[in-house]
């Protein structure tokens, strides 16, 4: 069931060590089925090296297990609070990416200073609430702290870093950048109070790249 999906998950899961988002088994990537709304996501306790078409799990849209060898990740309820609250999301990654959960570990939003974050994000990539794991409380606040914003993903207080996307693989991008504007802005922070860039342009950094920029 969901062959291409399982392959597509394997691939995208190898982008978090590769860019270093991710320590021994921590993390993982979800993609939701817009056809079915069944989510297939990562085996919890399982290394990156080890994951596998077969042993991804398919669980439907409420978190229930539909399908695979082993038990799904301990995030799976947030994953499809998310899908069930977000309609336009089809990936759902987390992490506990080095510099952006040390923003999160201040309840500190990783501020708008680069012209790529404007691009990107549209703004700052927000800081939710504390919440714990186990159940569906850390998807509600990604939920409730992605609608106040433009940006694809947010932390979570003293936690880690929550993405999203129409795509799982564009999902994976946010992850990717939120840890790259995150370093930026750590160095940046580290020289002094970094320089604002003025709301209005950044309104046209995000239009134009998310509206002209690319094939
Ligand atoms: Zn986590």
């Amino acid at each position: 069931m969901l062959e291409a999906l399982k392959e597509e998950l394997v691939q995208l899961h190898q982008e978090l060590p590769r860019n270093n988002l991710v320590a021994w088994t921590s993390g993982n990537v979800s993609v939701r089925d817009p056809e079915s709304n069944l989510v297939v996501i990562k085996p919890s306790g399982v290394r990156f090296p080890e994951l596998t078409a077969e042993r991804m799990v398919v669980v439907d849209i409420n978190g229930r297990f539909v399908e695979g060898e082993y038990k799904p990740s301990s995030d799976t309820a947030s994953h499809c609070y998310i899908y069930r609250h977000l309609p336009d999301v089809c990936g759902v990654v987390h992490t506990h990416s080095r510099y952006a959960t040390a923003f999160a570990t201040h309840g500190r939003s990783i501020p708008c200073i680069t012209t790529a974050m404007g691009d990107e994000f549209g703004g700052d990539i927000p800081c939710g609430g504390f919440a714990l794991i186990g159940g569906e409380e850390i998807g509600q606040v990604v939920v409730e702290t992605l609608r106040g914003s433009r940006s694809p993903a947010c932390l979570l207080q003293s936690h880690g870093v929550f993405a999203v996307g129409a795509s799982a693989a564009k999902a994976v991008k946010a992850a990717v950048m939120t840890e790259d504007n995150a370093a930026i802005a750590w160095a940046s922070f580290a020289l002094g109070t970094p320089l604002p860039i003025a709301p209005a342009d950044i309104d046209k950094l995000y239009d134009r790249y998310q509206n002209v920029y690319g094939q």
